[in-house]
């Protein structure tokens, strides 16, 4: 064993937040389906959560990270549904649609939902920059 990540064994929502990463890894990989990038994925934010004390950052990051390598990367810069590219402005949003819907589409679609400039930011950074610099972002 090179990890035995103490910290997650000795803080109940530390655990729970590193349940949280298993379960979703588990959910989206089949039994002995070899993924190298997962697997670090996976040793990376464990490590994470023993060292930080911004745990839903942490999450948020892996799950976007998580999402990228099993092929359901968000779509934060065109509309999912027309390809126009997202301006400065608040958007929508549908999970299910895969990502951002600019306003004149949004208003449209029942499953759309407001997401605000800001939000829309951070996720736009977290999915493009490295955990390191994602550490300074206030
Ligand atoms: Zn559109």
């Amino acid at each position: 064993m090179k990890d035995a990540f103490l910290p997650l064994r000795e803080d109940l929502v530390r655990t729970t937040y590193a349940s949280h990463f298993v379960e979703l890894l588990d959910s989206f990989t089949q039994e002995a389906d070899e993924n190298q990038a997962l697997y670090q994925l996976l040793v990376d934010g464990l490590g994470w959560l023993c060292r930080t004390n911004d745990l839903q950052r942490a999450a948020r990051y892996y799950e976007l990270r998580l999402l990228d390598l099993v092929g359901y990367r968000p779509q934060l810069f065109e509309c999912v549904f027309c390809g126009e590219a997202i301006r400065p402005q608040p958007q929508f949003y549908s999970p299910a649609d895969g990502g951002v819907i600019r306003p004149a589409c949004g208003q449209q679609h029942p499953r759309a939902k407001p997401i605000s400039l800001n939000a829309l930011k951070l996720l736009r950074y977290m999915q493009t920059i490295p955990l390191r610099q994602s550490r300074r972002l206030n």
